[in-house]
């Protein structure tokens, strides 16, 4: 439970507090500690504490020792991100500088530059008393980085700093350009982790125990994402948001802790509104299912002036508190893995493309593990591994040893699979299915829509689907009357050593993100079955019903989150699902729902169990052994 505190909230009670954590069972505690403002009082020069804070009064170290005396850990935020005007008029070059040399200036509060000497110097002061005066289980840092937008979403331009400037010219030989590039997103992936570097030592050198969390996947113990809404943000909305964030941070960085925290508010113009209890709850559900911990943040403490998130996500922390030995140490037992591109290289992947494929997934009910690592491979078996946008060479060895390896992008894979003859920006025609026999969901259609760039590969004559390139739209009297087929392939299959590798070359998921389109989905389907036809996982449960398949020590666990509540921009309560039958690849002995509590009989047949869950509401736990 996050309280993302006001320095107004200084001379809060600490007792009232932690009553209301233990009430709805919250473990720990994510609450400000210091940077910005402290809640305690700090002999480190420039470190003010609030002025609300009564000269008497230590309200962190009362809040962590009546949290400890119940049992909830309590882990500090800092903010290193802006200090006050006293700091900058003594110490002018920990500052962010604008091109033309102004500092930033948001509500009287002057920014920082990561590369100076306030993170580099005066944030590890702050955090040594910090860490020593209080047995905190960890810390937690907000706003890692400089900011080029301010809360306002003002642009600031980049930091123009002496210390960056030097170093950007000792590191890429020319100056700060006036928007980020490459080179300019890979000096600020070096400086944040760098800083992160040294926070993360300190840390664990005085407080061994505790955790360290931040954004980046560098140096934490855990790692901290956000899933959250603002009204300017283009639409649809992702209503997998908390599953992508914890899946993605579980299976690609495995010994950490995902914590998505669910934010409650809007957006920052408004964050004492809440977003629908629905997708509070919906988001709350993702998490766990996914292997992250439960996460909820308010701003403010506790005594909301909109209560209806705080009393939508109470019953979630009692009921997951009751029922906690599911709920630590998950791991995903998916043998589909879906690979993003990193975050750290400074090139940027279609979100659209990515998001299209997790879809088509989740709605297929095919279980899968995302991961923006590389390293996976090898170390874990997988049947399956889809590249959305980012095919690595790894792939090609991976394939060779036996691997089956989907590649679903315009993006020509970084080894190779078939000849490129041109890659096309943008086509708006179709593809034809040639070979029936390979797509049995199309059997009512023989064309697909293409709209978007398009990899013109070598002709093949036997080629399972090829390109009708675009040709007349209107008058209807004349529309496609001139078409012509070609033999341009819409897929290849090659086989790669021991292993297959296929590859649509164009973007399928985008477009599906956008459209919808049940043809795609169901080239989707058939093209997936084709590769890895043993399935973990077959199910008549609605598209809109999304499965994750975790092992927890020697069991498994089928956790299944009803999302039919969410339409266009709204979150209703989901509609009750009953009869849903499921068949997972494996012989089990027993399946036990946990929320409407039930054994489930199960009928082994060849290698598969099948049972049948008599009702989904909002949520369901299926314990398999
Ligand atoms: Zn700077």
């Amino acid at each position: 439970m996050q309280t993302n505190l006001r320095e107004t909230d200084a001379n809060l009670d600490a007792a009232h507090l932690v009553g209301q954590l233990a009430d709805m069972r919250a473990n720990v505690l994510l609450m400000g500690m210091g940077g910005i403002t402290a809640y305690y009082p700090s002999q480190i020069e420039f470190h003010s504490a609030s002025p609300y804070l009564p000269a008497d009064r230590d309200m962190f170290g009362d809040v962590l020792q009546a949290a400890h005396a119940k049992g909830i850990r309590v882990v500090g935020r800092f903010d290193f991100s802006k200090t006050s005007q006293a700091a900058f008029a003594a110490h002018p070059e920990w500052f962010f500088r604008k091109a033309n040399g102004d500092p930033v200036i948001y509500n009287g509060l002057y920014s920082t530059c990561i590369n100076g000497p306030y993170y580099r110097e005066q944030a590890l002061k702050i955090l040594s008393e910090a860490l020593d005066k209080y047995p905190v289980d960890g810390l937690f840092f907000n706003m890692f980085g400089n900011q080029s937008r301010d809360y306002s979403g003002n642009d600031v331009g980049l930091c123009h700093c002496a210390v960056c400037r030097r170093k950007y010219a000792q590191m890429f030989h020319k100056e700060i350009p006036d928007t980020p590039d490459d080179d300019y997103r890979k000096f600020m992936f070096i400086a944040s982790r760098e800083v992160a570097a040294s926070f993360g030592d300190l840390i664990h050198q005085k407080r061994p125990r505790a955790g360290y969390f931040n954004y980046v996947q560098e140096s934490t113990d855990g790692i901290m994402s956000e899933s959250n809404t603002a009204v300017e943000r283009p639409l649809p909305l992702w209503p997998y948001s908390a599953s992508d964030n914890v899946n993605r941070a579980l299976n690609s960085e495995p010994g950490k802790m995902p914590v998505n925290l669910c934010m409650q508010f809007v957006d920052y113009w408004w964050r004492f509104a809440t977003v629908s209890r629905d997708e509070v709850a919906l988001r709350l559900w993702e998490n766990v299912a996914n292997g992250g911990a439960l996460a909820f943040e308010v701003n403010g403490t506790l005594d909301q002036q909109d209560r209806q998130a705080v009393e939508a996500a109470k019953p979630v922390f009692r009921w997951l508190a009751q029922n906690e030995q599911y709920y630590s140490g998950e791991r995903s037992a998916a043998r589909v893995l879906l690979l993003t591109g990193p975050s750290s290289t400074g090139q940027t992947y279609s979100q659209r493309s990515y998001r299209g494929l997790f879809r088509l997934l989740t709605e297929e009910h095919i279980p899968f593990a995302v991961s923006s690592n590389m390293r996976w491979l090898g170390k874990r078996d997988f049947d399956l591994v889809i590249a959305a946008d980012w095919a690595p060479p790894e792939l090609r060895a991976y394939a060779e040893n036996g691997g089956r390896v989907l590649v679903v992008s315009p993006r020509e894979p970084q080894f190779p699979v078939a000849q490129v003859v041109h890659k096309w920006p943008d086509r708006k025609g179709y593809f034809r299915i040639r070979d029936r026999s390979l797509f049995p969901s199309l059997r009512d259609t023989d064309l697909l829509m293409l709209d978007g760039p398009y990899t013109e590969l070598s002709d093949d004559a036997a080629a399972p689907l090829t390109l009708i390139p675009p040709s007349m739209i209107g008058p209807p009297e004349k529309v496609h009357v001139d078409w012509k087929d070609t033999q341009q392939p819409g897929i290849v299959f090659r086989p790669a050593g021991k292993g297959t590798i296929a590859w649509i070359p164009w973007d399928l998921g985008a477009l599906y993100y956008r459209e919808s389109l049940p043809a795609h989905a169901g080239l989707f389907r058939d093209v997936v079955d084709r590769l890895y036809p043993a399935r973990q996982l077959r199910t008549n449960a609605h598209p809109l019903v999304e499965m994750t398949w975790m092992q927890q020590g020697d069991r498994k666990l089928l956790h299944l989150i009803n999302l039919s509540g969410h339409s266009q921009t709204g979150y209703f309560a989901p509609l009750p699902m009953a009869g849903i039958r499921i068949r997972l690849a494996g012989r089990f002995k027993q399946a036990t729902s946990v929320r409407m509590p039930g054994d489930l009989p199960v009928h082994v047949e060849g290698g598969y169990s099948t049972f049948t869950l008599p009702r989904l509401t909002d949520y369901e736990l299926i314990v398999v052994n």
